[in-house]
């Protein structure tokens, strides 16, 4: 066991940003420095005692309940996981001592809160009055401050900052908290977006699926109790090594298919699927983390335009109605930006040329993609006469139709994605 000296110091080495990154082009990412060799053994370290998902046995929709209940049982689901401790949720817990450091507190959030925001008033007031401990279904126990130790800065966002935090009560989870100024909310005018975020991400149950724990507010803020992402943004990796190799590439993209399909068996839509709105979890698996453009759809098509310019479909930019299909669309393009950089369809010198390329699904494989990826993102058009009728023999993910894009179970079994599994993943039974 490393001293504790050490390991504050390995923390402190964890990667994690101060910064929004830029526009979605290779030459736009800001270089970054060298990844630190510890990085590893701490983060074997923080999953120890980092909150992971909740148990959900059946799967389905329901709100979160981080109570001491709630808590006890998921330390008992990472055992079962780990095997690294052995008691249920029914018995009382051993105790666990939690000797290593969350990192320097660095009194952002006071100094932060005396001279940015300012109190609201009204419907806006009300509206922004989120508290997971009232909500109607399911509520958490009660939360504030108060309730937990503050550590590091972990990044800062459009709205506020984000620390790495530890709840006051037994067993001491690692979450990240993060704050957004209700004033800052109002005047983007995004009240009813960042209601939909949270009501959204507070009933989802997936590993590949950044969890909500819990939320709570005061005069000026809001605060989100999320899952602690400690490999930080999956953005800064493709920054640092530009591109990804195939199997890295194809064990991302499995990971996403199988979160996308969870969502879509939930009615959710993400619909701004791109690496900025990716984290990574402590063993380096896949978060998605950000449903700020996610829409709830049982049913429904939608006519909104969302998203990110390289990552839009053609029924989007063409102004049609739009379905789920709007994520297997970005899972391609995505797919395309892991292994080659850049978006497929990027013009820097003109929006309009995007979107040009974008509607004819103008693709370029430059050399070197294998053909098995080239299959699963887009094939030259292939079809064949039965009986004087035209049947598409062959699904990809950047067709231009939604309709002829492969589902997301073809994508999970799709010989690219299988090549690479590794042998003990049980994809799809995964649901924590
Ligand atoms: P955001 O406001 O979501 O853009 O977050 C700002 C920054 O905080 C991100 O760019 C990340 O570096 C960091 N961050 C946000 N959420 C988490 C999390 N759950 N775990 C770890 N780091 C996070």
């Amino acid at each position: 066991m490393a001293t504790m000296g050490a390991v504050t110091g390995r923390i402190a080495a964890l990667e994690l940003s101060n910064k929004k990154p830029g526009p979605t082009t290779s030459s736009a990412r800001p270089p970054l420095r060298s990844k630190q060799s510890s990085q590893t053994s701490v983060a074997k370290l923080l999953t120890k005692y980092a909150a992971p998902n909740l148990v959900h046995a059946s799967g389905s929709m329901k709100s979160t309940e981080l109570t001491a209940q709630a808590l006890s049982s998921t330390v008992a689901t990472k055992a079962k996981v780990t095997g690294a401790r052995t008691y249920t949720g029914n018995t009382p817990a051993p105790e666990i001592t939690l000797s290593f450091d969350i990192g320097n507190y660095d009194g952002g959030l006071e100094l932060e809160n005396e001279k940015r925001g300012e109190k609201i008033f009204g419907e806006a007031a009300q509206e922004l009055a989120l508290d997971s401990s009232s909500a109607q279904t399911s509520p958490t126990r009660e939360w504030s401050l108060h309730n937990f130790d503050m550590g590091r800065p972990l990044g800062k966002g459009k709205f506020g900052r984000v620390y790495m935090v530890r709840t006051k009560a037994k067993p001491k989870y690692i979450l990240a908290l993060k704050t957004l100024y209700k004033s800052e909310i109002v005047a983007g005018k995004v009240e009813k977006q960042i209601r939909r975020e949270i009501e959204i991400q507070q009933n989802l149950r997936h590993q590949n699926v950044l969890r909500l724990y819990g939320y709570f507010h005061d005069e000026k803020r809001i605060f989100l109790m999320l899952e602690f992402a400690g490999k930080g943004e999956l953005y800064k990796q493709l920054s640092k090594f530009g591109c990804f190799s195939e199997k890295r590439s194809s064990r991302y993209i499995d990971q996403m298919a199988d979160a996308l399909s969870y969502l879509h068996s939930k009615h959710v839509i993400h619909r701004d699927i791109k690496p900025e709105n990716l984290l990574l979890g402590l063993n380096g698996e896949l978060k998605i983390a950000d449903f700020g453009w996610s829409v709830h759809a049982p049913g429904n098509r939608r006519r909104t335009m969302c998203g990110t310019l390289d990552y839009l479909p053609p029924e989007m930019v063409e102004g049609k109605e739009h379905s789920e299909k709007v994520d297997y669309w970005a899972l391609g393009v995505l797919t395309y930006e892991f292994l080659i950089g850049n978006p497929p369809f990027e013009d820097r010198k003109s929006v309009n040329n995007t979107y040009r390329r974008i509607m004819k699904v103008d693709l370029r494989f430059p050399p070197g993609m294998s053909a098995e990826v080239k299959d699963l993102i887009a094939r030259a058009s292939f079809s064949c006469a039965i009986s004087s009728i035209f049947v598409n023999l062959y699904e990809q993910l950047l067709r231009h139709e939604p309709q002829d894009r492969i589902p997301l179970v073809d994508v999970l079994g799709h010989p690219w994605i299988v090549k690479y599994r590794p042998k003990n993943c049980n994809r799809g039974s995964e649901v924590y």
